[in-house]
């Protein structure tokens, strides 16, 4: 006998902003019995002046840290929930929810734990509204005492408490440790809680529903109206979130990845839209020459010059040491026969500066070491630039004609990306130019 189908819906904080929202989420979850397992984010924006839920529970904690009046943002908070239940006619009621929680609040509770709170309270209105069954993240999303996420333990309880129902609601964003002290992930994390969930049920689809039409090729801010990215591959996905695109959360694609379980982003406001499908191999008829182009501003360039580098064994490995000694990760290293450059944040760099100097210069007495504190970088990905000749001609001649001078050039050796360094004034031209080129 076949299985039937299993589908994790995780819904983002615009999906779930309001009663509205809520209510296109039920027809969503309606429209497909195979969606029984739903991972909620806490209310988002309603409208591009509103907050967030999570934002008023971080900022009711740093005021209560100070010892400053926070009423008036707890209130806020309060609103947010009762309009909800009260719009869709729940009988529920948090006042209890609330009285624990403000009474942590004023007892000194981390910002982990009230950031906690606005999944926790989203989920137990989501369950009620749907008859779902509430899980409490606490008792299946498991974190050491030092906050560190622990991947295998979760799965074990999650599989276990999840195999016993058929249709529940899982809060995302945060889990506990042993104690039983709330920890969470970093912002956005409600992605990973969905991709851990689809994990542990061994999910068909992980559907990743937010307010936008899917990925799109590149930054809507820049680019005018860029083109939808219909799929790509796990690997790419990494490239461009890790440069910068932000649809997803950089983590959530490891728990799926390692299972094949192919992940679907999709548009809460046109649930009939084909999104975004993120999967493990992608068709040949979705093999467009570029799938994604992304960027961040704000990087250091730090050259190291010594006549005859190339003929001292170990010199790289110096260099790298002075990096590691600092806890300092970097992102490209090209190089020269006397020259090696290596390319690391600039916030990273400011912090550091000082020891990272010390370090580089006890372990390698180099000639010289210049820094170029201007560098934007921008990686164009695209699995078909493998089997394509003349991509790079038509990468190069694009930024020539826009008169953007490139300052570093890195090809991955897997072939999917190639990211360049540019002044960070000439980052949005060189976007458009790539854009033009490679895709219109
Ligand atoms: N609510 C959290 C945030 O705003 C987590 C999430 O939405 O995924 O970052």
């Amino acid at each position: 006998m076949k299985k039937s189908q299993i589908v994790v819906a995780k819904f983002g904080g615009s999906s779930l902003a309001d009663t509205g929202q809520f209510r296109k989420v039920k027809g969503i979850l309606d429209a497909d019995p195979a969606r029984r397992y739903v991972v909620p984010s806490a209310p988002g924006k309603r409208g591009s002046a509103d907050e967030k839920v999570t934002d008023l529970l971080y900022r009711c904690c740093e005021k209560a840290g100070a010892g400053e009046d926070y009423a008036a943002d707890l209130m806020k908070i309060r609103m947010r929930y009762q309009e909800i239940a009260a719009g869709l006619g729940l009988e529920i009621s948090l006042e209890k929810e609330f009285a624990v929680m403000e009474q942590a609040l004023a007892d000194g509770a981390g910002a982990q734990y009230a950031a906690s709170r606005g999944e926790y309270l989203n989920g137990i209105l989501l369950a009620a509204y749907l008859g779902f069954e509430f899980v409490d993240a606490a008792e299946v999303i498991c974190f050491d005492k030092d906050g560190r996420f622990e991947a295998e333990r979760t799965n074990v309880f999650l599989k276990e408490r999840l195999m016993e129902i058929e249709r529940a609601v899982i809060p995302g964003f945060y889990g506990a440790d042993d104690a039983g002290s709330i920890h969470t992930f970093s912002r956005g994390g409600s992605d990973v809680t969905g991709a851990l969930v689809a994990r542990a049920v061994q999910a068909d689809l992980y559907e990743n529903w937010t307010d936008v039409p899917g990925f799109l090729l590149t930054d809507p801010g820049i680019v005018g109206h860029p083109k939808k990215i219909d799929a790509m591959t796990y690997a790419e996905l990494r490239e461009l979130s890790y440069r910068g695109a932000t649809v997803l959360h950089e983590d959530a694609v490891f728990p799926v990845r390692r299972e094949g379980i192919s992940i679907r982003i999709c548009n809460t406001n046109d649930p009939g839209g084909t999104g975004t499908l993120i999967c493990r191999e992608t068709s040949p008829e979705n093999e467009e020459t570029i799938t994604g182009i992304a960027g961040k501003k704000n990087f250091v360039a730090i050259s190291i010059a010594k006549n005859r580098m190339n003929a001292q064994p170990g010199f790289c490995r110096k260099m790298l040491e002075a990096f590691e000694e600092n806890a300092i990760a970097f992102e490209h290293m090209p190089s020269g026969i006397d020259t090696i450059s290596v390319i690391l944040s600039r916030e990273e760099y400011n912090r550091k500066k000082e020891a990272l100097m010390d370090s580089l210069r006890r372990l390698l007495q180099p000639d010289k070491i210049t820094v170029d504190e201007d560098m934007a970088l921008v990686t164009v990905v695209g699995k078909g630039m493998r089997s394509q000749s003349g991509i790079a001609a038509r990468f190069f001649t694009a930024l020539g004609m826009a008169g953007v001078n490139i300052k570093m050039i890195d090809m991955g050796s897997n072939e999917i990306n190639c990211t360049i360094g540019v002044s960070n004034q000439d980052f949005e031209t060189a976007i458009r130019a790539l854009y033009d080129a490679l895709v219109e």
